[in-house]
């Protein structure tokens, strides 16, 4: 079955390094639930190890954790670690009960990322999908950069790549390394997604041609839209990686570092111009999209 070609494969790259340090910190050693702990740190192993295909920290990483009572510590860690930029404090300032943020040290060298977990949110939460994912979510923006830079020396941001390729990839591994079918875990993840007000209608009834024109008018965001980018950057993603296979999909990565132009890069490494790559998202996008507005 061709939708678990990217799942067997992911699963099977997980296994290759056993990963340990990583320092797990909370505000004055807050005592936290340790089953929850526990998921917290094999999840990030699991994506650790898959991730070291291509890029693995020189440093230990290091994990704040905190809930909507620590923002004000959760601000001095960062500033601390100096990992201060406008993004990270900016979503600090906007979270209350779930979410988190991925941060990397000027030179690579000090992997960090936070998280935040909103004290009302129990153990039942932690299970769903949307909230087990938030660590190898996480660590993915850690590693993509590093991917990046490490085969360049340009020092080039993840936000030049388009957002689908980046919030696809993110998704789409860390839910293959979840524990449980993956299979329905994707499924409730796809069920779940946030989709804003005023675009499920367009969403149900748009065509494959509707689909084509969404793509093609918001080249900005290298054709999908960016309110989409999670789940329909998923469907493209998971699409590509099952039919071309997990390192053709991550050497777009590194063409992308030469080019700098992913359209390039596309052409490249798949061998189709940008053009047939919009007819191929768009059909993919008119086959899935239904499903996550039903
Ligand atoms: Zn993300």
């Amino acid at each position: 079955m061709k939708l678990l070609n990217g799942y067997k494969e992911t699963r099977s790259q997980s296994l290759s390094i056993n990963y340990n340090n990583i320092s797990f910190i909370t505000k004055n050693n807050k005592s936290i639930d340790s089953i929850f702990k526990d998921n917290i740190m094999n999840n990030l192993k699991k994506n650790v190890s898959f991730w070291s295909q291509y890029w693995l920290p020189e440093n230990e990483i290091i994990i704040l954790h905190g809930d909507e009572n620590d923002l004000d510590w959760m601000k001095e860690q960062l500033t601390f670690f100096n990992m201060v930029d406008g993004l990270n404090m900016r979503v600090i300032d906007s979270l209350s009960n779930g979410g988190g943020g991925g941060v990397v040290g000027e030179k690579l060298t000090t992997p960090l990322f936070w998280q935040i977990i909103g004290s009302d949110v129990g153990m039942q939460e932690l299970k769903s999908v949307g909230m087990a994912k938030l660590t190898g979510h996480l660590y993915a923006h850690i590693a993509q950069p590093g991917f990046l830079n490490s085969v360049s020396d340009k020092h080039i941001k993840t936000t030049m790549m388009p957002s689908w390729y980046i919030e696809g990839q993110s998704d789409y591994h860390t839910i293959c390394l979840l524990d449980g079918d993956f299979i329905e875990n994707r499924n409730t993840f796809l069920k779940t997604a946030y989709v804003p007000d005023g675009y499920r209608e367009k969403i149900k009834s748009a065509s494959s041609d509707d689909w084509y024109d969404i793509l093609c008018n918001d080249a900005d965001f290298e054709g999908i839209p960016v309110t989409y980018e999670y789940w329909a950057g998923f469907f493209v993603y998971e699409d590509l990686v099952n039919d071309f296979g997990i390192e053709k999909i991550m050497s777009l990565t590194v063409d992308f570092a030469n080019t700098l132009d992913f359209r390039q890069s596309i052409f490249n490494v798949l061998g189709i111009n940008y053009n047939e790559f919009y007819l191929k998202m768009s059909k993919i996008l008119h086959e899935n999209a239904k499903s996550v507005v039903l």
